[in-house]
């Protein structure tokens, strides 16, 4: 025990690290009074509300101390109540700042990102800025914004912590195997969304009906169309390059229908560690929560007395171009991920609103990515700026 706290305190271990020593490579900000106190960017959301199940069900752990939301205010102010928090901010109301204000709160320790798109950029750097830890669920800011979030991490006494349910298999797939050069490749499992079993040519007429009906997993409208389109596995493979460090080259994705196995990781000797639970966010949002205790979940245990069939296969690139286009853009690097994001949020929310055919969504991609001439904007006020410039190029090529 002794060793481990030694370790823990030594900033020298903090990130993963060349060395076969790292037993807890991360350290979360130490609790008071035995409470971790959590702000929670996206209350009223998917994420948001798994989050909440796990506080509500670790109470004497976990202390929600700061909450905001987008829109839904009355669902916001339920929120508040329920958990006696005082400070909340809705995002239709406040604007930016506000979630600035809640991500450094002075009495917050960890702060949940639960937002969609970059909306919580600003607000995760200022929580490093401040020390603060942040767990992760928003892939969009480390896939848009990762190079400023990567460089603010490694000036903050607190660390980026991943919420993304591969994400976190991965990070406890690691936990204790990584040591220099011993990572083979990263395996992304993917449930194949909506499409997974469809033609080409059904893909034509599928509708956001359709794409909305997730076989697996219960979440919010833009992602569910992402795992429609596999971009989300796509964006996916972007984030786990910035949050583990390693060559796009070693990423691969498997389409896995069970949602079972959450992702896995292949060692240098051929050898694959995978994390298996029921498709649920609670058990990443717990594990970061209370990292690095364990304690008890909130769904059952897989039962292994019964038959269960884990299947595995390729995905079908040609089938799902965003994939491809995803890699792509990950192998360029600069400006192409950014790019990537901002143009699949649009085509994403003009199919959902505006008719745009389900097949247009990885052509609009293409087309703005063929056609991007910007550098990677190297504050956070041009990145923002670049993306909105992005957006407005790839409103311009919807033509339906
Ligand atoms: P939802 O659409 O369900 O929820 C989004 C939340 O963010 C809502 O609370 C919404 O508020 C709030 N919000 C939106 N814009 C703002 C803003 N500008 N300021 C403050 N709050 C805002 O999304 P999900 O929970 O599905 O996804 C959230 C993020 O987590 C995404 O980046 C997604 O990719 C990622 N993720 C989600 C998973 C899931 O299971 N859902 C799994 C893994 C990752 P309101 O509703 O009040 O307008
Ligand atoms: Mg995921």
């Amino acid at each position: 025990m002794e060793n481990i706290c030694r370790i823990a305190e030594d900033k020298t271990y903090k990130k993963y690290s060349a060395t076969d020593e790292n037993i807890y490579p991360f350290r979360l900000m130490p609790k008071v009074d035995g409470r971790r106190r959590v702000v929670l960017l996206g209350a009223t959301g998917s994420v948001g509300s798994s989050t909440l199940e796990v506080i509500r069900k670790h109470g004497d752990k976990l202390q929600l101390v700061g909450i905001a939301g987008g829109s839904r205010e009355s669902e916001l102010n339920a929120v508040a109540d329920e958990f006696g928090v005082s400070e909340s901010v809705l995002f239709s109301r406040d604007g930016e700042p506000g979630l600035e204000y809640l991500a450094t709160l002075p009495e917050a320790d960890i702060v949940l990102v639960a937002t969609t798109g970059t909306a919580a950029l600003r607000a995760v750097l200022a929580a490093l800025e401040a020390g603060k830890d942040v767990a992760l669920a928003n892939k969009e800011t480390l896939v848009a914004g990762g190079h400023l979030v990567k460089a603010a991490e490694q000036k903050s006494a607190g660390r980026v912590f991943p919420v993304d349910s591969e994400h976190n298999a991965i990070f406890q797939c690691l936990e204790g195997n990584r040591t220099h050069g011993s990572i083979k490749r990263l395996l992304l499992t993917a449930s194949g969304g909506a499409f997974r079993d469809k033609t080409l040519e059904e893909l034509k007429n599928v509708t956001v009906d359709d794409a909305l009906l997730h076989p697996n997993w219960s979440m919010g409208p833009k992602i569910t169309v992402d795992c429609a389109t596999m971009a989300n596995k796509g964006l996916e493979m972007i984030e786990a390059c910035r949050l583990f460090d390693v060559e796009p080259s070693q990423i691969d994705v498997v389409v896995h229908p069970q949602s079972i196995v959450h992702s896995m990781v292949e060692f240098c000797d051929n050898s694959i560690i995978a994390q298996m639970s029921k498709p649920s966010m609670t058990f990443a949002i717990q594990h970061i929560l209370m990292y690095p205790e364990r304690k008890e979940g909130i769904h059952e245990s897989l039962d292994f007395s019964k038959m269960m069939n884990l299947e595995f296969r390729p995905p079908d690139e040609k089938l799902f171009p965003c994939l491809r286009l995803a890699r792509q853009s990950l192998e360029a690097g600069g400006i192409y991920p950014l790019s990537f994001n901002a143009a699949n949020e649009v085509a994403v929310d003009a199919f959902m609103h505006r008719g745009l055919p389900f097949l247009s969504i990885p052509a609009i991609i293409e087309e703005v990515l063929e056609n991007v001439h910007y550098s990677l904007p190297d504050t956070v006020d041009e990145l923002i700026d670049t993306e909105s410039r992005i957006q407005a190029d790839a409103l311009k090529r919807l033509t339906f």
